[in-house]
């Protein structure tokens, strides 16, 4: 069935970057079918949805994620990292029910199609759970199970998992290994993962170089940049998706050399744990492609990628000392491209033969008017409520506000309620 949806303005977010004014995107359940002006497309279609005052883009995808955690948002914020990990967080987490994942994943889901992102590279634990609550929401994902010791058992329990779940939910998840971290996980075990990575072609998801105390650690552990360390045990012979990214240094840039994969860049996480900011400008320069994610949302506390956007373009510019360093464009392309790219995924941007994940964003609000530039008004005044419509591979998930893959109030009930209980020790 084809659908034709027309708007003022169309983003492409292709390789010209073009722009269409008024635009119009058609497409049914095998992708995206014609990209361009409304009037140039002539074959009859099945509906025709016509919002006037709104911007059609890519939708958004978080390259960083760990969705469950949603449970856990708002839990003791503002103290010490170390306070807030081993006495908050980790007690928690040692209650968490299978049925807590789903729940908690499936809520993630609701947030992230209600504020305009389409897919998300997440890293939890009982990835089953994860995985049948993307199934049901109908959103992308790139799921891994977060390894975080040394356990041959673990590392197999993870390969089969992601053997059964590629490719499920009409392709819309796909699996990858997620070796944690170099302070987590010992050198000869990311051996382990990068060889099996290799051997069955998955990808892998890894947080590096994220707070200066993992560089003072690996340092003092093994003399060592996490990068390089990361480099030399293999790992970077597959896919690797690297979180954070925010310590690589100028010294890094030789192990980065003909990387497949990229860095996903979490600047509202970084900035709330006092982490710093991606050297984007340095890594570009040599070719690495960045991404965007937010990381979970007990440390971030919103999964909205509008504001992660602003962040980025917000952090770049205080980071660099001039504000044409990093503009409205360089933070959609991150957003959209750069994960896409990151992730290997042929998405983030609106072409026939693409897949048919597209957003549309009301741009007749107080906020955003007047409008001069789409693009800037994408990225410096919308928000993630400012999306009306959601399509993730040709199913309109999102249709005026209304989620139409689940029931979203039965779902935030049970989630107010399950967090209630985690919170207070019962479980
Ligand atoms: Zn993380």
């Amino acid at each position: 069935m084809a659908i034709k949806f027309e708007a003022r303005h169309l983003l492409t977010l292709n390789d010209d970057r073009e722009i269409f004014s008024p635009g119009a995107i058609v497409f049914d359940e095998t992708g995206i079918l014609y990209v361009g002006a409304p009037d140039g497309y002539s074959q009859p279609v099945d509906q025709e949805i016509v919002i006037p005052e709104a911007t059609i883009m890519p939708g958004l995808l978080n390259g960083h994620n760990h969705a469950a955690m949603s449970l856990m948002r708002g839990l003791a914020d503002d103290s010490p990292f170390f306070e807030w990990l081993t006495e908050h967080v980790l007690p928690v987490e040692s209650r968490l029910l299978p049925e807590d994942i789903y729940c908690g994943t499936l809520l993630a889901c609701a947030e992230m199609i209600r504020s305009g992102t389409v897919g998300f590279a997440d890293m939890y634990f009982e990835v089953e759970q994860v995985a049948k609550a993307v199934q049901e929401s109908g959103l992308r994902a790139w799921i891994s199970r977060g390894l975080t010791e040394s356990s041959q058992d673990k590392l197999s329990e993870s390969v089969a998992f992601c053997q059964n779940w590629q490719g499920q939910a009409q392709g819309r998840i796909v699996t990858m290994l997620g070796p944690h971290a170099p302070y987590t996980c010992p050198p000869q075990f990311l051996e382990q993962v990068a060889e099996a990575a290799v051997s069955h072609g998955l990808g892998i998801h890894i947080h590096l170089s994220e707070s200066r105390d993992e560089i003072r650690q690996i340092h003092e552990r093994y003399h060592k940049t996490p990068i390089q360390l990361a480099y030399e045990t293999g790992l970077f012979k597959a896919r690797t998706l690297i979180a954070h990214g925010v310590h690589i240094q100028e010294e890094d840039l030789p192990w980065l050399d003909g990387l497949v994969g990229g860095v996903i860049s979490c600047p509202v996480s970084n900035a709330k744990l006092g982490n710093g900011i991606l050297p984007y400008r340095m890594l570009r320069d040599v070719g690495v492609p960045v991404g965007l994610g937010t990381d979970g949302p007990a440390s971030t506390n919103s999964l909205d990628m509008f504001l992660e956007m602003k962040a980025m373009a917000w952090m770049q510019k205080v980071r660099d000392g001039k504000p044409e360093s990093f503009s409205a464009e360089d933070a959609l392309w991150a957003a959209t491209r750069g994960t896409a790219q990151v992730l290997g995924h042929p998405g983030g941007r609106l072409a026939p033969g693409a897949p048919a994940d597209f957003i549309v964003v009301d741009s007749r609000q107080p906020h955003t008017t007047p409008e001069w530039d789409a693009r800037a008004n994408l990225v410096y005044s919308a928000s993630g409520a400012d999306v009306r419509y959601v399509v993730v591979n040709g199913a309109i998930l999102l249709r005026e506000g209304i989620i139409t893959t689940f029931d979203e109030r039965a779902l935030l009930l049970e989630a107010e309620e399950r967090a209630r209980r985690l919170r207070e020790g019962k479980g």
